[in-house]
């Protein structure tokens, strides 16, 4: 898709399968039941759409599923694609991993910054990118790193460590432009320095919404996921980040919605925001 003068493209980083009442928090089974259909083991389908943005000057990706170094047992729980879905995912695009200059993390759960390493033939997690600078917000940067028990099931070091050690990181801190039209937009809420990001060019908008807002389900402001570590933040900060999308005519790109990648949204007295019209993949 066209966007001013940037092309902006879908790259998948695989599907997988979560516990559905894990992805809808306080939501009751119910309810949120209506709008998702779960398998046998109430296991609901996610995507992890991540965004290619071609600006001319370079190449960025955002955010990089969950790669390749998953255990036999994680791929068994999630149900997860085999080999490198991202990898391929960007050959069908024409791409390699050295055609790629910057990788933007919206935050370092192993569903984002997974295939941002890969086992390299000895088996050590390097970066997947050999030529690109990772850039990730300091403070999410300290909170992955801290080795904090409670949050030891969400951050993997081999993700990200390997990053650091290869000299390619670059930690921002706060609303920065990451690269022109490329804008860091710290919405705190799923983890303290969980970041969306806003792509602007020649008077068009989008922004990739992360896990403020996981899917197209995930549009009323009260509907937050289990893994949301300040869940007032992530309620007051979503309708900021989707009523920034709805009021400008900019583009939501969601990234696990299992249907669709992008939407139109308009603001709505049931549901906080609905869908105007969406996009299963951007290409
Ligand atoms: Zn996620």
């Amino acid at each position: 898709m066209r966007l001013g003068d940037f092309e902006v493209r879908t790259i998948s980083g695989g599907n997988y399968w979560i516990d559905g009442g894990s992805m809808f928090g306080v939501v009751p089974r119910t309810v949120w039941t209506r709008y998702i259909a779960v398998d046998d083991k109430s296991r609901i389908l996610q995507r992890t759409s991540c965004v290619l943005v071609r600006t001319g000057r370079e190449n960025v990706l955002i955010d990089t599923g969950y790669g390749s170094k998953l255990t036999e047992k994680e791929r068994s729980n999630f149900s997860s694609e085999p080999g490198e879905p991202l990898v391929e995912s960007l050959a069908a695009a024409g791409l390699t991993v050295n055609d790629i200059d910057v990788v933007v993390l919206s935050h370092l759960h192993f569903d984002h910054a997974g295939g941002a390493t890969r086992f390299d033939a000895a088996g050590r997690a390097v970066p997947t990118f050999p030529k690109a600078t990772y850039v990730v917000q300091r403070h999410e940067w300290a909170t992955a790193n801290a080795e904090y028990p409670e949050l030891r099931a969400a951050y993997h070091l081999p993700n990200f460590v390997p990053l650091k050690e290869a000299g390619q990181l670059r930690l921002i801190d706060g609303n920065v432009e990451i690269v022109p039209g490329l804008r860091a937009w710290v919405t705190g809420g799923h983890t303290e320095a969980h970041q969306s990001i806003v792509i602007e060019s020649g008077g068009e908008g989008a922004i990739y919404l992360g896990d403020v807002c996981p899917t197209f389900r995930h549009l009323p402001s009260l509907w937050c996921i289990a893994y949301d570590l300040e869940l007032l933040k992530l309620r007051r900060i979503k309708p900021e980040v989707l009523g920034t999308c709805a009021d400008r005519g900019w583009w939501a790109l969601c990234d696990h919605d299992p249907d669709h990648a992008a939407a139109k949204l308009r603001r709505d007295d049931k549901r906080d925001f609905a869908v105007v019209e969406a996009l299963a993949t951007l290409e």
